[in-house]
């Protein structure tokens, strides 16, 4: 999952970027409103963690452009505790969530991933596909009752999947969730993982949709 952090703070921002890729996120960070915008305009993030003031254009401003584009990508606004009037008006704005400074990392990886979860229609905080339950916030897979030993880009790309069940993800899209713009993407990388993950959890696990992309299994009946 895929998180874009706008902070101009090199402290916060720095530890946010650190704590979340930690936590399992890929992450790019962005320091201005104007370079928010511009990215925002290219690519698709599953998330944003949004700091309210920022240099070039604030980040009501970021939220206000976005939300008017209709653009529904989680938005989590980060304020500081004595201004509580920005909470409300971005909330009103379309924030889906807001933290106060100082923040705790653990809070925020939490509240991204429930906001994932609601922005994908998910009650319960596992997932689970035939056998296999996936645990996003203790990044643990079971199937069968069994741990299953996957690598992180293994088990980040079968959330994305498990995420998506029912929907056919392109491979472009994939790429977009998996990797943020340090990671160096090997041309094969991706069909490196999938092959991996029908290993170990069955080669009818993933379907290769020709020409459109990958889909996971329909449920057994
Ligand atoms: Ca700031």
């Amino acid at each position: 999952m895929r998180i874009l952090v706008v902070e101009d703070d090199r402290l916060l921002g720095d530890g946010l970027k650190a704590g979340l890729l930690q936590a399992g996120f890929a992450v790019d960070w962005l320091r201005d409103g104007e370079a928010a915008v511009a990215a925002l305009g290219a690519e698709r993030f599953d998330a944003v963690v949004l700091d309210l003031g920022l240099p070039r254009r604030d980040g009501l401003s970021v939220l206000q452009w976005l939300r008017a584009r209709s653009d529904a990508t989680p938005v989590l606004i980060l304020t500081a505790r004595d201004q509580m009037s920005d909470k409300v008006r971005g909330l009103d704005l379309g924030a889906d969530d807001y933290v106060l400074k100082p923040f705790d990392l653990d809070e925020i990886a939490a509240r991204l991933r429930a906001l994932l979860r609601r922005a994908h229609g998910q009650a319960s905080p596992c997932l689970t596909l035939n056998e296999i339950v996936l645990d996003p916030a203790g990044r643990t897979v079971m199937r069968a009752g069994q741990p299953v030993d996957l690598t992180s880009r293994e088990f980040d790309l079968l959330h994305v999947l498990m995420l998506n069940a029912g929907r056919v993800l392109s491979r472009r899209a994939l790429e977009e969730k998996l990797y943020s713009w340090d990671d160096a993407v090997g041309s094969n990388a991706l069909e490196v993982h999938i092959h991996h993950l029908r290993k170990k959890l069955g080669n009818d696990t993933i379907r290769t949709v020709r020409g459109a992309g990958y889909t996971l299994s329909d449920p057994a009946p």
